[in-house]
């Protein structure tokens, strides 16, 4: 019964589902969160990711995935998209989309970079850029839910580039169970004592767990930051199966 279920749960999955924008809402400069509206849509997990199909006139279409920023909240989902230079449908997404504009949505996709609320140990979040995004989703899923205690360690080119920058310091200043710090790779505040540059074993001892907490790691960002994070956590006695990654390269075909 339960085996005969699957095929039709995997099939709608599949299915592109049409979407309506209801809101375009900046982060930064470069950066859009964009609120859409899903008739049907089955729910998701913090971590999980959708794919996003835009259609021109001419019937051209591309699509790319996106992960969901935001817990589930009936037919509402949240994608957050970083715009990259001469990107084709993020240079879209995030700067011209506009409320009423048709995209479709597949998903909700991913099983493995997953948080859930049932969950209470330590858990570490590394983001590198929009890599921030899925670990946002878990952020915001934790609260209230779960007792889990929370570090992110978020890297940046610079203060202006912090995506979710007033939420998350907000979070952090009413919840002693959750530590948001910065790393900033080309310019930093003032007072930052810290010196530019990239992330390094000793950002990762001072400010996460360590390997004897046996936290769940999530690390996300570009694929460059992802394999240099993982491997520092590994080399520091992080165990790899605790150790989850999601690589933001190029997606579409
Ligand atoms: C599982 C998954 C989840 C993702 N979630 C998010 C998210 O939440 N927010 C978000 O902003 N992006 C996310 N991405 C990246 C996103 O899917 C697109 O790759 C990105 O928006 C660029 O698409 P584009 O059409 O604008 O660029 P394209 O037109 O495809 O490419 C333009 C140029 O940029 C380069 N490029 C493409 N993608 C990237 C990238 N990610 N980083 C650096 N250079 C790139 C290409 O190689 C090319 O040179 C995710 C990717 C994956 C695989």
């Amino acid at each position: 019964m339960a085996r005969a279920a699957v095929p039709g749960r995997l099939k709608v999955r599949r299915a592109w589902r049409p979407a309506h924008l209801v809101e375009r809402r900046p982060e930064t400069a470069t950066a859009s969160t964009l609120v859409l509206d899903v008739p049907g849509w089955p729910g998701h997990q913090a971590g999980q990711h959708v794919d996003v199909r835009l259609t021109a006139d001419d019937g051209y279409q591309a699509a790319r995935s996106y992960s969901l920023a935001a817990p589930a909240d009936g037919d509402r989902i949240e994608i957050t998209v970083q715009e990259v230079p001469d990107g084709e449908v993020s240079s879209y997404l995030a700067d011209d989309a506009q409320s009423g504009d048709s995209v479709e949505v597949r998903g909700p996709v991913g099983g493995w970079f997953v948080w859930r609320p049932e969950e209470t140990g330590p858990v570490l979040l590394v983001a590198g850029g929009s890599g921030v995004v899925p670990l946002m989703a878990m952020i915001r899923s934790r609260d209230g839910a779960s007792p889990a205690p929370f570090r992110l360690i978020y890297s940046v080119r610079a203060p202006e580039d912090r995506i979710f920058d007033h939420e998350l310091r907000r979070r952090a200043a009413e919840d002693g169970q959750l530590d948001v710090s910065f790393i900033y790779t080309r310019t930093a505040p003032e007072a930052e004592t810290r010196p530019v540059g990239r992330i390094a074993a000793e950002d990762l001892v001072s400010r996460g767990w360590a390997p004897e907490s046996r936290p769940t790691v999530y690390v996300c960002g570009p694929t460059g930051f992802v394999e240099s994070v993982a491997d520092l956590l590994v080399g520091l006695g992080h165990d790899p199966a605790r150790v989850k990654t999601e690589r933001f390269g190029p997606s579409g075909p």
